[in-house]
């Protein structure tokens, strides 16, 4: 298939009744994939946090925000990670991305049983400044759409239909979700309209394979008003530099550095969420102690 852009877009039903947000992430679960060297299965949780961390990025305002969605719960793939910033930029990392399980008795893929259901969803909202705010919910399924409706309705208050979809072959055929929420006011008419249409929704990822999100809007909410306020440019990228590492570096502490340099002449780090390699000689790990005892003097 070609290479279609990711992107989100972002509109209202019944003149603002209910909110939607509706996007294409098939090359970032794409480019997940070839980073991180994951099974199909892995693929397709990282292709669903992609697209719930891409709908909650959607909401912030201010550069510097971030928002971190962490699924634990216990399964053999280990703990799952999306970061999302209000500029469309998505990282994502699962522990072990090679974990692949038998598909389930209806053909889809486990991915309830590789991130595992014992344990949490936990929300971390960070502003550049100050505290950050935490939210948390047991999981229902580690199924990733089901839990994050959770989050949305306990954590948020919201009532809220959630979608997300990774449907995988050789490749990512397509990924994305969506999430609808009623807006205080929300009318029972059209609260009925969209349970109807739960199931038509539910089949995001077929949808996306054959439409665009343009067509989706126009198929999925005929009569119900829609009209898109935004169109939001999504990719998958991370932001960590030789800088950044140093800082986690300096954060562990001077003994545990010293025991680097004594134990192995350096130490190799490598970036969770991109897979890129940082190298530091035993020279260069003493320069680092240096520069972090005359930080700490100033
Ligand atoms: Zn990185």
């Amino acid at each position: 298939m070609e290479n279609k852009a990711s992107r989100l877009l972002r509109l209202t039903l019944k003149g603002g009744e209910a909110r939607v947000f509706l996007c294409d992430t098939t090359a970032m679960a794409q480019k997940a994939r070839d980073i991180h060297n994951a099974s199909n299965t892995c693929s397709a949780a990282m292709g669903r946090m992609i697209a719930a961390a891409s709908i909650m990025g959607a909401n912030l305002k201010s550069e510097g925000d971030r928002i971190t969605i962490t699924i634990n719960g216990g399964g053999p793939a280990g703990p799952i990670c999306a970061v999302a910033g209000p500029d469309g930029h998505v990282k994502v990392t699962v522990e072990h991305p090679e974990t692949e399980l038998p598909l389930k008795a209806n053909g889809k893929l486990d991915v309830g049983g590789a991130l595992g259901k014992d344990g949490q969803l936990t929300v971390m909202r960070s502003f550049g400044f100050g505290e950050p705010y935490v939210g948390r919910v047991n999981l229902v399924s580690g199924e990733v759409a089901e839990d994050m409706a959770m989050y949305y309705l306990e954590s948020e208050q919201t009532p809220s239909l959630c979608a997300l979809g990774t449907l995988v072959s050789e490749n990512i055929v397509a990924a994305g979700g969506l999430l609808i929420q009623a807006m205080p006011g929300c009318s029972d008419e059209l609260l009925d309209q969209l349970e109807i249409r739960a199931e038509l929704f539910g089949a995001i990822s077929q949808m996306l394979s054959e439409m665009t999100l343009e067509e989706i809007v126009s198929g999925c909410f005929r009569g119900l008003e829609p009209e898109i306020l935004e169109e939001i440019p999504l990719t998958l990228t991370c932001d960590c530099s030789r800088e950044y590492i140093e800082r986690v570096l300096l954060s562990m502490g001077e003994s545990e550095i010293r025991d680097l340099i004594a134990t192995q002449n350096g130490c190799e780090v490598s970036c969770h969420f991109c897979r890129s390699t940082y190298t530091f000689t035993g020279e260069e790990l003493e320069r680092l102690i240096e520069q972090g005892r005359q930080e700490a003097e100033e």
